[in-house]
């Protein structure tokens, strides 16, 4: 079982290095005290606990799973007790309201938080997660009273929370959803239905919980347009935080799945339960989003989590394996064979994993002070300039960072040879709790349509002009350092790029809509390459200028190079391919007829 260590020195160098997040901070209401002292603080705390509790029962979870019964959920052993102590530490929800209790920390400090969690215990990370999304939904749209009755006790992390959106019958396609909500005359609903694979709806951890249900009022108009979202708690409020009765919601069964074992994934029946309307009626989804948004970042940052923890468990084995010489002479000739990290291939995989987990959390906390700017300067112009940049870059947090974290978790297995494959050292694992991260949250495909079709073609490519005028001042600033020129050109090259296949694509979806759906998959993924090498090139900026400055520990800033220059020659110019694919137009994926499939 890889031993998971947090990565504190990058976590360290992308904080302050790269996003100056002292200063960041500094303007930030009800942030402005955070110095780099408490900010470590935070995090160390966090890791220690992380590191110590939460990581040793991630395998142990895995094989007990949890345990359906008529009586409830029992997720395996520890799990509620480290949950009791994640949550009095205060991790459960660091950056809500302190009006509820919450220590109002930055979202994107919450953020670093979850990536050690979901590296130590991807499944674990399920119930604080859901109860963050759903804190962050009656926070922007519950009453007063709402707020006063939920959230002290979420926030504490004695009641858990949970997002109810998925039925047998529509997962993607929620405009189809049938839950029913009828009034009950007292100003609360009934609410009837059956949700499926709903993440922590039934579980042992917590003492109540907090589901957001989606349904539809008698009245509401079919689609999307017509969906309510209420708030169904499992043991009613009854008063001074305390519960009183069961309401009418029931787990039903758990799912047996591939992965996240140790996450109780429900159906979940409502019968006639008691449901109060959270927000205005018919505009459920858009209140849902405030969740859901969150929880993108939240399930691309477990994506790069999965990649990182494999990541760790592939380097300890490769310093420790030895298999054959290398080919260019024996590296430690007086062992029987070299390590096998002195191979090039070995090392290719390694790169790959250590690249990918090095931009996607440059990506995720760079996005999470855009989350920080959008939550805490609500109405202003620059809370609308972050929001555009986190409509832009959330669906490729999402799928990207979901792909590449796959990627990484098999190459990882990979470099373990056979012993890989078996369950002992723990990689297969991180290969299928990393699997569901490309389906739910809006499976991948559907990010990719969000990011072409909604946030880009149709506002002509502006937002993603907003984004690329970024990269072309960066390039302009480094046109003339002769160390970074090969970054500079070839990013140069790629945001130009990128705005001309948008052109193209535009073109041929006038004519034919199939052409933006059969090109948004590589969109998206190119979109990713290009985000993660303006991010390279400004983490081999930011390090070129600690070398020169005489920074002390230069070694680290030096691999920050190589890695980067690795980005560019070897997953750079996968590129080329898309650019390729992207262009080859619709015909050869719809002119086959659905009947000559298969013969
Ligand atoms: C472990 C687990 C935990 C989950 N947790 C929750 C939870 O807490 N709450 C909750 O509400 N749901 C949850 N889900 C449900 C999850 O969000 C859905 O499974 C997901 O949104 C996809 O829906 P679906 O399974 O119905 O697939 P479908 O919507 O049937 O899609 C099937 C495939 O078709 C593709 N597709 C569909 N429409 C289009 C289109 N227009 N264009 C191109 N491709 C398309 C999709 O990309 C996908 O690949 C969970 C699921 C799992 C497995």
């Amino acid at each position: 079982m890889p031993q998971y260590k947090a990565p504190l020195r990058d976590i360290r160098f992308v904080l302050y290095d790269l996003l100056d997040i002292e200063k960041h901070y500094s303007t930030l209401p009800g942030a402005t005290d955070l110095n780099a002292e408490l900010i470590d603080a935070t995090v160390s705390e966090a890791a220690k606990l992380i590191e110590t509790v939460i990581a040793p029962l991630n395998r142990s979870g895995d094989e007990e799973s949890c345990h359906w019964s008529a009586e409830g959920v029992r997720t395996p052993k520890g799990f509620k007790e480290a949950y009791k102590q994640y949550c009095d530490a205060g991790f459960c929800a660091i950056s809500a309201d302190p009006e509820y209790g919450g220590q109002g920390l930055p979202p994107s400090l919450q953020l670093v938080v979850s990536e050690l969690l979901s590296a130590a215990n991807n499944s674990f990370c399920m119930y604080p997660g859901l109860t963050n999304g759903a804190i962050a939904c009656i926070q922007a749209h519950g009453t007063s009273e709402q707020k006063q009755t939920y959230l002290p006790n979420m926030i504490a992390g004695t009641w858990s929370g949970t997002m109810c959106l998925t039925e047998a019958h529509c997962g993607t396609d929620l405009g189809l959803l049938r839950t029913k909500a009828v009034p009950a005359g007292d100003g609360s609903f009934n609410i009837t239905g059956e949700k499926i694979f709903i993440s922590a709806g039934e579980h042992d951890m917590a003492d109540n919980i907090v589901h957001l249900v989606l349904a539809r009022l008698p009245d509401a108009p079919a689609g999307t347009k017509g969906i309510s979202l209420f708030i169904v708690p499992k043991l009613m409020p009854a008063g001074g935080g305390k519960t009183g009765e069961r309401n009418n919601v029931k787990c039903a069964s758990i799912e047996h799945k591939m992965g996240i074992k140790a996450s109780a994934t429900c159906v979940m029946v409502f019968e006639d339960a008691k449901g109060y309307l959270i927000g205005e009626p018919h505009k459920g989804l858009r209140a849902m989003f405030t969740m859901m948004n969150v929880a993108r970042i939240g399930t691309g940052m477990q994506g790069m989590a999965q990649g990182d923890a494999s990541f760790q468990g592939a380097l300890a084995y490769a310093r420790d394996r030895l298999q054959m010489r290398s080919l260019t002479g024996p590296k430690a000739p007086d062992k029987p064979a070299d390590p096998i990290i002195v191979h090039p291939d070995v090392r290719r995989m390694l790169m790959t994993q250590k690249a990918f987990a090095e931009g996607s959390r440059a990506l995720a906390y760079y996005l999470g002070t855009h989350a920080d700017m959008t939550m805490r300067h609500a109405g202003t112009e620059v809370a609308k300039q972050s929001e555009a940049m986190l409509e832009l870059l959330t669906p490729i947090c999402k799928a990207f960072m979901t792909d590449t974290g796959f990627e990484s978790t098999n190459l990882g297995m990979q470099v373990l040879g056979g012993h890989g494959f078996i369950r002992e050292h723990g990689m297969e694992q991180l290969v299928r709790d990393g699997r569901i991260l490309q389906q739910y949250e809006g499976a991948n495909g559907i990010q990719s349509l969000d990011l072409l079709g909604r946030k880009v073609l149709a506002n002509g490519g502006a937002t993603l002009r907003v984004f690329t005028n970024q990269i072309d001042a960066f390039c302009a600033q480094h046109e003339s350092s002769p160390e970074l020129k090969s970054f500079v050109d070839a990013l140069k090259a790629h945001s130009s790029e990128w705005h001309t296949l948008v052109g193209d694509i535009l073109q041929r979806a006038i004519k034919n809509p199939d052409e933006a759906g059969a090109a948004s998959y590589d969109f998206l993924s190119y979109s990713g390459y290009v985000t993660y090498a303006f991010l390279f090139a400004r983490m081999a900026a930011v390090s070129l200028a600690k070398i020169k400055a005489g920074a002390p520990d230069a070694d680290f800033y030096q691999a920050k190079i190589y890695t980067a220059k690795f980005f560019y020659d070897r997953l750079l110019p996968r590129t080329r391919t898309l650019v390729q694919t992207m262009g080859s137009g619709s015909a050869n994926v719809m002119d086959l007829q659905d009947a000559h499939f298969a013969f």
